[in-house]
């Protein structure tokens, strides 16, 4: 019972305090045991990066990511400067600047880098959302990757070097510049136009109508060439002579698309109107490229952020139900809602090992990932590139998918205050990680990719020896089960006609996928309880 108190003495003190003080690296011992499993020798290098970069990700970058996330600094567009040239300048806070200088220059990309060094940073960064880091991160990774197997001309080599080891102490930032009017998930549709001048030099006319990270320095962009049917892939630079002269390399940015995600972050229409463009890889390889080395990467860092903004929202909700009462006990000894935070910390542990444990396969594979498996390349490997491939994708389908369940989970814990934007960054990460479940391959277009693979593969990796491999000491039940069901499905000619069979087919396809992932997941957590 309570007496009244005109001076309510109520305050979220203690809790702030907690937040406040939280090293996202230092303070998580599960984090530190996943790292320390999955990076064996490399461990102790990682850990020392890992504390490093954590002390200012967890503090200077979340409270800049905090202070830029308010409407009146959403970044805009300014069409023309005061002397009446036509700029096109993306308008920034000076907060998001200052942090993405200070990101871009812990070298991400560099070569001095090691691949495991740089996922750990991601995950830390990713615990802060998109914050206008997380998107031209992801892609700057995927530009690099791509640029670099094929840079035989001093125009793509400049390009790699000024991303991975920066010019003059600037470090360049990359986007991707795929999806048009007509449809994203469509690229082989792309009405883009590539026109070769006599003296060989190639520029793109026509539109773009999702354009993330809008302020790069470079932008992988699909087009056809004149005359073709056939995607070939360039990257296009925004400017072509001093950038401070803000004299766009034959582009115009027509608008700022209005989102309720990643909105510190700009996504813009663009149209080309003659941008020089530097073509990488065979013209007639631009899509196995593109989805091969591009979008696999991000979709792969997608998986991880997802597990980042679900390792911060179960983390501050956890700590708020223990702060919190509600008729005299703490809210976290209600066993409703003990439950859901159980469900939402084992749903965040396995995103984090599933996704530590693949990035571990795909640094395992020669020569990285490629768009396409090389004809020569031993049965073995092609099985595993396959693996990676689709493992890649499933991850992309239920990380994306349990994170908006999690978020959502885990503001529900903060009751009323979940949804205030200005109590936690839970509504912020909620609104980004509904952006991820689209980008990169919305969930129906990959689980009709991975179904149509499976079928394709069927002569020389039987579906069920693919489940079998993919959870290779996983629970056995488990594995017997998902193999057995899978071979029906992958069967079912395809995903596409409109018929009772096949609808029951697809809603069985979905069930499964998801279930086949968690397991994998399930068996990267256990690995690392009981390492
Ligand atoms: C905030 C934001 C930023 C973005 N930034 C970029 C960017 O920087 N660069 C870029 O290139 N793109 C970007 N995109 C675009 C994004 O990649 C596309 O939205 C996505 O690929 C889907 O394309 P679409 O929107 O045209 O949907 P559509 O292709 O029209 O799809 C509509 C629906 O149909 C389903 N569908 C489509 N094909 C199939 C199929 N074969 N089988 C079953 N279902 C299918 C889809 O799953 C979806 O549910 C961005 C999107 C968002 C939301």
């Amino acid at each position: 019972m309570t007496f009244p108190d005109r001076n309510n003495p109520y305050n979220f003190d203690n809790f702030l305090e907690w937040r406040m003080h939280y090293d996202y690296y230092r303070d998580d011992e599960f984090l530190q045991k996943v790292v320390r499993h999955f990076t064996g020798d490399l461990w102790e290098t990682v850990d020392q990066a890992a504390r490093t970069m954590s002390a200012k990700v967890s503090f200077h970058w979340r409270d800049m990511t905090d202070a830029i996330a308010v409407p009146e600094k959403r970044p805009y567009l300014m069409h023309y400067d005061g002397h009446r040239h036509r700029i096109d300048r993306i308008v920034r806070p000076a907060e998001t600047e200052r942090m993405e200088k200070e990101v871009f220059s812990e070298g991400l990309f560099s070569s001095k880098t090691h691949p495991w060094v740089r996922l750990t940073k991601m995950f830390l960064i990713y615990q802060n959302g998109e914050a206008c880091i997380a998107c031209p991160v992801t892609c700057t990774e995927g530009l690099v990757a791509v640029v670099e197997q094929f840079a035989d001309t001093d125009a793509l080599k400049q390009v790699v070097a000024h991303c991975k080891d920066g010019i003059d102490g600037e470090f360049a930032i990359g986007a991707q510049y795929l999806s048009e009017i007509q449809g994203g998930s469509d690229v082989p549709a792309n009405l883009l136009e590539a026109v070769q001048d006599k003296d060989g030099t190639w520029r793109l006319y026509g539109s773009k109508f999702f354009c993330s990270a809008t302020h790069a320095d470079y932008a992988i962009v699909t087009a056809k060439p004149k005359g073709s049917e056939t995607v070939a892939l360039f990257v296009v630079p925004s400017w072509l002579s001093d950038k401070k002269k803000e004299i766009r390399n034959g582009t115009t940015i027509d608008r700022i698309k209005w989102k309720m995600g990643t909105s510190e972050l700009t996504t813009a229409e663009l149209t080309f109107d003659g941008a020089v463009a530097y073509p990488v890889g065979p013209l007639d390889r631009g899509l196995a490229n593109v989805v091969g080395i591009v979008l696999t990467f991000s979709r792969l860092t997608v998986g991880l952020s997802s597990a980042a903004s679900m390792t911060r929202a179960v983390r501050e909700a956890k700590a708020y139900s223990r702060f919190r009462k509600a008729f005299g006990v703490p809210v976290h000894q209600f066993p409703l809602l003990a439950n859901q935070i159980d469900d939402i910390e084992i749903c965040a542990r396995r995103s984090t090992a599933g996704a530590f444990k693949l990035y571990s396969q795909v640094l395992a594979l020669p020569g990285g990932l490629m768009g396409g498996s090389p004809k020569e390349e031993a049965v073995d490997i092609r099985k595993r590139r396959f693996a990676v491939r689709e493992l890649i994708m499933l991850q992309k389908i239920a990380a994306t998918w349990d994170a908006t369940d999690v978020l959502r989970t885990a503001m529900s814990v903060f009751g009323g205050h979940g949804v205030m934007e200005d109590f936690s960054s839970l509504p912020r990460l909620f609104r980004d990680a509904a952006i991820n479940e689209l980008w990169e391959g919305p969930r129906n277009v990959l689980l009709t990719q991975i179904h149509r693979d499976m079928q394709k593969a069927a002569d020389w990796y039987p579906p069920d020896t693919v489940v079998i491999d993919l959870l290779a000491g996983a629970d056995t039940a488990a594995v017997s089960e998902l193999s057995l069901e899978i071979n029906e499905l992958v069967r079912h000619p395809d995903l596409l006609t409109m018929d009772e069979r096949t609808r029951d087919i697809c809603r069985r396809w979905d069930s499964f996928c998801h279930r086949l992932f968690h397991a994998y997941q399930d068996m990267a957590l256990a690995e690392v309880m009981t390492a």
